[in-house]
């Protein structure tokens, strides 16, 4: 049955909407299960009860007749249960209701399983049968894994439908997703999509029909004059055969009939891309289909030449991107490079449907000062692209046609939010210790140039974390030591004297570089940062070169190490930058040996950290990663971002007993993981006394206004609460009331 399972879900995961979804679940679940009735019912938001949606096998008339609350019939119970219901006679049942519009007085045998889909229960799915037998176990474990990969098809699906109406009816509607980085933002939709073969061209309508004829027909144009250009150019070096093909391919091309399938689809909202696919892709299947080998072969060629229209579509689309004022970027998943390719001063906000609050976007986002959302699973991207929508990065809600009222209500709090920004004005100056005269070291963390002006704005003590991957990220080739050097230059400079720790590149996981791509099952615990390094130490050596180099004149570089395992790693990087020192000294410039630390955030490192702490000039804490390993939860995963807690018990311990044996060996520790930007996470590691927080510019102030207003012997009281406590909830909530108490409402959301 696995091959049933997987054709079903193809082709229901192809299906254009939530009907033909529908029809090909009980159509293809009753063949192959060879029952006579296959049904679905599914949830009605409004009224709470579960509709009879689509069957084959009960009458027709029956569809969106039959309603069922949840406990009431068979198909109620299934809901409230949350299980299968298998039974060999369901009349027998005392839940057994008659519906006489369905026919189904004669089946006795009942199997009906939930659809569950974020623990919300979207529908039933039922099978029935006239003989009174119990369906056998493997029958049951088919439909309860239909159901399960049916859960988020289904949703999505209804999501795209509701949003089909929305769209016509401009109806304000809602979607949650994670908050990844504070703020709100009311804009428009920008999306943007990966470059995708015919295969894989999401299905999506278009906003101006018009506009999509003329994208498509210039589409065809460009490809046509591109196949007989390559043709002419090629001509000598072909054969006949090999000509006649491009000959082929223009003809098609010019077969009108063509065209008039894929404008007829365009007219009714398909988007061009889309349209294209989907015809071309049934050409191909027709080919593929015909005996002929001779014909078999040419759906290849079909194939090819859908992928170059595509690619002229793709680039029409883009020549075509010009961002309005307030935009807010959509995608399926989000990177650092796609944000880099809109002008700031468009650039309001962000919203990705995978990824979570601890993904390297994520983080960007909220460097950058930017408000965004991760992990809107059920939102059907592809289709709002030029959408009114209000994003709010506090709560992960997106709204979408936001009425006059909600966005009343949005702009007043953004009118809070710059007032609070503006209370922390004078802080910049002031030193960063609390009410009774701690000092401690805020620095932040940097990647891009334009978080250094505002870094230095407000008052930041140098960079704990320059994540040098960034600037690799956004370009399409490795930069080389000459580049590196100039980018390095321009932190140490602007800097200077303050310090700036380098990390050296730290690619792998969810950063990967275009141009040195990494295909691994598990990338987070594979080929990643110090390891990938350490096997290229070309890539190595040039790096740590240029940030030498560039330190020339200004002896405030630091050069940290990302995911140390052991003290093996250690040891090697530090003599390949020993031997680059060596080298750059011989070549005649005057620098020094900078400080080399190592950053803890694999847990192996807390097991070793009084010999890293030994050997280190310094430790900085990763503590996203170091979080992400310690709870196995990966940082990237919407799906299990409720379990990803900084704050969780385990976490804390780890990071009070490495600032412990750390100081005990006379070795200063920061950290440069996002909770050291949280008030209350700071708060914390002050208390348990951390030298150094560092953290995005854009949270530096409310962290050094909550440090100055809380007394470090009362933030070690709180400390000693939480590492008597279990629940990592129940942590947070006694921070945030603590900070609520000490009158640190300003320091919290609006
Ligand atoms: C960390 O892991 O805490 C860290 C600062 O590094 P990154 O988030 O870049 O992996
Ligand atoms: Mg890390």
């Amino acid at each position: 049955m696995l091959g049933s399972l997987r054709s079903i879900v193809q082709e229901v995961n192809s299906a254009r909407d939530l009907p033909a979804v529908l029809e090909i679940i009980v159509r293809r679940v009753r063949e192959v299960m060879h029952t006579r009735v296959c049904s679905v019912y599914l949830r009605d938001k409004e009224s709470g009860n579960y509709v009879l949606m689509a069957t084959d096998g009960l009458r027709p008339s029956a569809v969106g007749q039959v309603h069922l609350a949840p406990g009431e019939g068979l198909v109620g119970n299934v809901v409230t249960r949350e299980e299968p219901i298998n039974l060999e006679k369901a009349e027998a049942h005392p839940a057994f209701q008659y519906f006489p519009s369905t026919g189904e007085e004669r089946f006795s045998a009942f199997l009906g399983t939930p659809i569950i889909h974020h623990r919300i229960v979207l529908g039933v799915l039922v099978v029935q049968q006239e003989e009174q037998r119990r369906f056998d176990e493997g029958e049951e474990a088919f439909l309860v894994t239909l159901s399960a990969q049916l859960a988020g098809v289904i949703a999505h699906a209804e999501a795209t439908g509701t949003l089909a109406t929305i769209r016509r009816q401009r109806q304000e509607t809602h979607f949650s997703g994670i908050a990844a980085s504070p703020g709100i933002a009311i804009g428009r939709a920008h999306i943007v999509t990966p470059r995708a073969n015919l295969a894989t061209v999401p299905y999506s309508l278009c906003l101006d029909i018009e506009a999509e004829l003329v994208l498509f027909r210039q589409a065809l144009t460009s490809a046509r004059e591109e196949i007989r250009e390559v043709g002419e150019r090629l001509k000598c070096e072909l054969n006949r055969e090999e000509r006649a093909l491009f000959d082929a391919y223009i003809s098609m091309l010019d077969d009108n009939s063509l065209a008039v399938e894929v404008c007829d689809r365009i007219e009714q909202q398909l988007s061009a891309p889309r349209a294209w696919a989907e015809v071309m892709l049934e050409h191909v299947r027709r080919f593929e289909a015909m005996s002929d080998s001779y014909f078999r072969d040419r759906a290849a060629d079909v194939r090819d030449l859908g992928a170059r229209v595509l690619t002229h579509l793709h680039q029409q689309q883009q020549s075509e991107r010009d961002y309005s004022e307030n935009t807010i970027l959509v995608g399926e998943e989000l990177t650092a490079a796609v944000l880099a390719e809109v002008p700031r001063e468009k650039l309001i906000g962000a919203v990705s449907v995978k990824g979570s609050s601890n993904s390297h976007m994520a983080i960007i986002a909220r460097a950058m000062g930017l408000p965004a959302i991760m992990g809107v699973q059920d939102l059907p991207y592809e289709t709002i692209h030029g959408v009114d929508m209000v994003v709010d990065g506090y709560r992960g809600d997106l709204h979408i046609h936001p009425g006059a009222e909600l966005k009343r209500r949005y702009d007043e709090i953004v009118e809070e939010e710059q007032q609070l920004a503006h209370s922390f004005d004078h802080l910049a100056d002031l030193p960063a210790e609390t009410a009774d005269g701690h000092r401690v070291r805020l620095l932040v963390n940097t990647g891009l140039m334009a978080d250094v002006a505002r870094s230095l704005e407000r008052g930041a003590e140098g960079v704990g974390l320059f994540r040098t991957e960034v600037p690799f990220l956004l370009r399409d080739r490795f930069p080389s030591e000459e580049e590196q050097r100039e980018i390095y230059r321009e932190q140490l400079e602007a800097f200077a004297p303050l310090p700036v720790t380098m990390r050296t590149l730290d690619v792998g996981g969810d950063k990967a570089l275009a141009y040195f791509p990494i295909e691994e099952t598990n990338p987070f615990l594979g080929w990643r940062g110090i390891r990938v390094t350490l096997d290229h130490p070309e890539i190595f050596l040039a790096q740590v070169r240029a940030m030498m180099k560039a330190s020339l004149g200004f002896s405030n570089l630091r050069i940290m190490l990302p995911m140390i395992s052991g003290l093996n790693e250690l040891e090697a990087a530090r003599k390949l930058i020993e031997r680059a020192y060596r080298e750059l000294l011989e070549e005649g410039y005057e620098i020094e040996m900078p400080p080399l630390g190592v950053m803890v955030e694999v847990p192996s490192a807390i097991y070793l950290i009084r010999e890293l702490a030994e050997r280190a000039d310094f430790i900085s804490v990763g503590s996203n990663d170091l979080t992400q390993y310690l709870l196995a939860v990966d940082r990237n995963n919407s799906r299990v971002a409720n379990i990803y807690h900084a704050l969780h018990p385990a976490v804390l311990r780890a990071l009070q007993e490495i600032v412990n044996t750390a100081h005990a060996e006379g070795t200063k520790v920061g950290i440069c993981g996002e909770l050291a930007g949280e008030p209350g996470g700071a708060l914390l590691l002050v208390a348990m006394g951390y030298d150094m927080l560092s953290m995005n510019a854009t949270n530096l102030p409310r962290v050094k206004a909550t440090l100055r207003a809380v007394r470090q012997a009362d933030s070690k009281l709180l400390l000693q609460q939480a590492l008597k406590m279990s629940c990592p909830v129940e942590i947070e909530k006694i921070v945030k009331s603590y900070l609520k108490k000490a009158g640190l409402k300003v320091t919290l959301q609006p």
